[in-house]
């Protein structure tokens, strides 16, 4: 176990900045991941972690050590990569100990080593396959158990699911997760897929451009984002984010006002902000009992409806356009309503907002500013009629 801590790491190559400024604190025993879209520097920031790039400022820390210049074997750390290379040659057992033999160890430790990382993966009995006699799921198991028996102070896994089937990643994931309350290590993950980063992880590090912003919680990134960037990244369907400013008495939009004194949360009129609502906390007006704190309705037309299953989304115009709806995402809020709603499509909608769960960010800068505008504060509708009429 040891705590990793980054310093001002930053990475360029040539004129791209891969990482920038980047300052990480990671405790010890903490599962911490990576994530962020395809570019944004997440491999390169493991791949300083590990050794196997040197950062062009900055320093890496693991224990208590300055490891910034130090080979990737003696940082303490095992790595465990998407593309799993087993030896194609070798039965379980000697891919699982490999290494250790390399190092010399006697036959009695390896042993125990092995036996006791292949109860950890579960992959008992299996010890004298050949990797083409086994799944993917299997292999990447044997993967995970060598990193295991060099006792690493630190794992770092950069993608370990990606090859494999939907299935597979989420049998994987909660594989992942007891692993890491049996071994107690820290646990550097990269991934993409923000299901995995949610579910398994202590603290999310959401990383865009090659700059950190925001490392917390899983449900702390959902439902506090740092920024606008946080609020359209975490969370699946995304956020949705009408751009708007402020007035005397709160947010205006193109077609959404919520009313609210701007002084109780340090805005100014004219100000430009977003006001963000994630799609679970718009409700159907006959629902408005469901929400903590329902704003006033306000009248939609729905458009696409996709039922899931266990919900329905539902694609709401803001105004009916002569020959159909249209695609620009600012006339559009997307809804998420029980399976069992009364909901059609192309008929007029009345919905009502959870103000509990309002957040406004500053346009501009990106930045939250607040993340429930709850209490006295009135929400109206700019209706395509009624100018700026409606509310409670
Ligand atoms: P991610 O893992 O988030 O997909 P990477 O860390 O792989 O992102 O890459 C971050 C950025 O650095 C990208 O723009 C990528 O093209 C660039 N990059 C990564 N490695 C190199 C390299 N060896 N040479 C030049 N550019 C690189």
């Amino acid at each position: 176990m040891a705590r990793v801590q980054l310093d001002g790491i930053t990475k360029r190559y040539s004129d791209i900045v891969a990482v920038d400024d980047m300052n990480l604190d990671i405790r010890d025993g903490e599962f911490v991941t990576f994530v962020g879209p395809s570019g944004c520097g997440k491999s390169t920031t493991m791949e300083m972690i590990a050794g196997l790039t040197t950062p062009s400022e900055g320093t890496v820390t693991i224990g208590d050590t300055d490891v910034t210049r130090f080979p990737p074997k003696d940082r303490g750390v095992a790595m465990v990569f998407q593309n799993i290379a087993l030896f194609p040659h070798m039965d379980v057992y000697d891919n699982i100990s490999f290494g250790l033999r390399l190092r010399d160890y006697d036959d009695e430790e390896i042993r125990e080593r092995v036996e006791r990382a292949t109860e950890i993966v579960q992959l008992e009995g299996m010890l004298d396959r050949q990797p083409d006699e086994m799944s993917g799921g299997q292999r990447q198991r044997v993967a995970i158990a060598r990193a295991i028996v060099r006792n690493p102070a630190v794992f770092l896994m950069d993608e370990p699911l990606a090859n494999l089937d939907a299935k597979l990643r989420v049998h994987m994931r909660t594989e992942l997760q007891r692993l890491h309350k049996e071994l107690d290590t820290t646990i550097i993950y990269v991934t993409h897929d923000q299901a995995e980063a949610m579910t398994m992880s202590d603290r999310i590090a959401v990383i865009n451009d090659g700059q950190l912003q925001q490392i917390d919680p899983p449900l702390v990134c959902y439902n506090e984002p740092a920024n606008l960037f946080v609020a359209g990244f975490i969370g699946s369907p995304s956020m949705n984010l009408v751009a708007g400013e402020v007035t005397e008495s709160g947010f205006r939009g193109e077609h959404l006002s919520v009313s609210f004194d701007p002084a109780s949360v340090g805005v100014s009129p004219g100000d430009q902000v977003t006001l963000g609502v994630r799609p679970e906390d718009v409700y159907p007006a006959a629902n408005a009992a469901d929400a903590t704190d329902p704003s006033g309705q306000f009248e939609t037309f729905t458009d696409v409806l996709e039922p899931m299953g266990n919900e329905i989304f539902a694609y709401l115009q803001f105004e009916a356009t002569s020959g159909g709806m249209d695609d620009d995402p600012r006339n559009q809020l997307l809804m998420s309503v029980d399976p069992d709603a009364a909901i059609a499509e192309d008929e007029r909608q009345s919905v009502v907002l959870d103000r509990e769960k309002l957040h406004l960010f500053e346009t501009s800068s990106g930045d939250a500013i607040v993340h429930s505008l709850s209490g006295q504060y009135q929400a109206t509708t700019t209706g395509p009629e009624s100018g700026a009429a409606g509310g409670d």
